[in-house]
């Protein structure tokens, strides 16, 4: 059993990850929760480092910039009683691995849609991922001091598009340049808004109730028009329901204007009431309770390039149990090695300190000379893997040419590196000494290219190959593999971790193997233990 003091910090953690399309506003409303949240001061501090996500030079250059990228990944700011961990996910979609593997690490997410646009391409994916660990979200429609669409039109199509029911919690009034607040459906509130741009808390005036005759002097009109509009909404909308947004069914809805520090604060309110604390993980063996005492923890990302001069990489790993402590030893379980844990970071945004104490749900950071791969586990002996952290089925490919044919062995020892970093993917055809690197997006061949440069000191090109798609191969007969390996062999390769994969050079081809081997399982995603 847990002490109390160790119950009382799992119990106050939130760790959540903000899913949105590009420009929805996840940056603006990502600075202003670390400004609700007492961590800056004023707002202005996280936006400088977006402009980077245009373009590969910068994206590059911002990650060597030491210590910023890694503030930018984790932010841990308290609100009122909690602890809040804020997870970050890249902003460019090439490297989306990198934000569905972030995903499997939080316990909650936030979705931030713009008001204009609805629901776009990127969010459906993201919600998708969401739903395959039912991982509980919040909504936040943002923007609303911009003209945009009718707000049931944008729960309808959150509903039929996420398939997720929606739960407003405050209603807008009006929109645009007619925008006065917002109402809480909870509360009985209404919260008056004003447009500031000097990036502090906003603390607009609040009228309580919908009958308090303040409203029709201060709205006129749309007093008439916001109590009908309340009617109509309680009468036709779902209510909210803690359990069915714990069991990711339904969606909490906000509506505000991040950018003006609108709405943020009641939805912060909520978040640390309704957002669960640390869940439960699974392992190959057993389910991982947070209220354990004993310390475990998995990787879930790997940045490099910390400090380009060390080749420094820190691996961030999710506190699933227990308390973690500076100093301590733990095992490494893929290694079946002790190592000691004396350098750890801890993410206090704007403060990137080392840590004392860290507990479930907390990401502490560690410092990696190539010994931690995604997906590692860490434990006080026990033998656990968890699992769960996906591996997606490459959509693009590239064949690796060599400029110095000696430089064989440092190109296969820094590919063999990225990989179990997660920025690309390695296939080894059974049939050649080819080495093709697959990646969801193109982007990230161009930074394979420049580490294997900068790091591994190779010169490396890469052309374009006949492959359209992978698929990691399992079968159950031992007799039918084999015969389809034999029969097959042109197409299949051997991936980073010794699986069988098979590579089609286009989808007619995929589908053909798979109508002629029906027994054969052909994987778009493989987890990682
Ligand atoms: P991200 O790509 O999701 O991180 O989006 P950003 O936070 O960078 O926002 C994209 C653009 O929308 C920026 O120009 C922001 O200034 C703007 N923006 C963000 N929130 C609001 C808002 O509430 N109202 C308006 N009018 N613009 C906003």
């Amino acid at each position: 059993m847990a002490d109390a003091r160790l119950t009382k910090e799992i119990n106050r953690r939130r760790t959540f990850a903000i899913i949105s399309h590009p420009d929805a506003g996840k940056t603006t409303l990502t600075e202003k929760l670390l400004l609700f949240g007492g961590a800056i001061q004023l707002a202005g501090t996280v936006k400088g480092r977006k402009a980077a996500r245009h373009a590969t030079s910068d994206w590059m250059a911002m990650e060597k910039e030491r210590g910023i990228s890694v503030t930018s990944s984790v932010m841990q700011f308290p609100y009122r009683d909690h602890i809040v961990n804020l997870l970050d996910t890249p902003g460019h979609e090439d490297f989306s691995e990198d934000t569905y593997r972030t995903l499997t690490a939080v316990d909650s997410a936030l979705m931030v849609i713009d008001v204009a646009k609805g629901v776009e391409g990127r969010t459906e994916k993201l919600m998708d991922v969401c739903r395959l660990r039912t991982t509980p979200v919040m909504t936040f429609i943002n923007k609303m001091d911009r003209e945009g669409r009718d707000p049931i039109d944008l729960m309808d199509e959150v509903e039929s598009m996420l398939k997720i029911r929606c739960a407003p919690i405050t209603w807008p009034i009006g929109m645009g340049k007619r925008f006065k607040g917002v109402y809480h459906l909870h509360t009985g509130k209404v919260h008056f808004y004003s447009s500031t741009h000097g990036g502090k808390v906003q603390t607009g005036e609040v009228v309580e109730g919908l009958d308090n005759p303040k409203l029709d002097e201060l709205l006129g009109d749309m007093a008439r028009e916001l109590r009908e509009e309340v009617e109509l909404v309680q009468g036709a909308c779902n209510e909210f329901d803690l359990d069915a947004y714990r069991a990711g069914d339904l969606t909490p809805v906000y509506f505000g204007s991040a950018i003006n520090n609108f709405g943020v604060a009641e939805l912060l309110d909520d978040f640390v009431k309704y957002a669960p604390g640390p869940q439960e993980r699974n392992t190959v063996t057993r389910e991982v309770k947070p209220s354990e005492e004993k310390f475990t923890g998995f990787a879930f990302k790997i940045q490099a390039n910390m400090d380009p001069q060390h080749r420094d990489r820190v691996a961030f790993v999710r506190i699933c149990s227990g308390t973690f402590s500076k100093g301590m030893k733990v095992k490494h379980v893929r290694l079946g090695k002790e190592v000691r844990l004396n350098d750890a970071l801890t993410f206090m945004a704007a403060d990137r300190g080392h840590v004392e104490e860290a507990f479930s749900g907390d990401i502490i950071g560690l410092h990696n000379h190539g010994t931690i791969r995604i997906g590692d586990t860490f434990t006080e002996g026990e033998d656990l893997a968890f699992t769960g952290i996906p591996n997606f089925a490459p959509e693009l490919f590239r064949r690796a040419v060599l400029k110095d044919p000696l430089k064989m062995k440092a190109l296969q020892k820094g590919l063999s590196q990225l990989c179990e970093e997660g920025a690309t993917q390695l296939f080894k055809p059974m049939v050649s000494n080819d080495l093709i690197l697959g990646a969801v997006g193109v982007l990230q061949f161009e930074v394979v290219a420049q580490r294997l440069r900068d790091e591994y000191k190779v010169e490396c090109q890469f052309e374009t190959v006949g492959v359209q798609q992978a698929r990691w191969i399992r079968c159950e007969d031992e007799k039918m593999l084999s015969d389809f390996t034999r029969k097959l062999d042109m197409n299949l390769s051997i991936d980073h971790s010794g699986e069988l994969v098979y590579l089609a050079p286009t989808r007619v081809n995929l589908q053909m193997s798979q109508e002629r081997w029906p027994n054969v399982e052909f994987l778009a995603t493989r987890e990682q233990v």
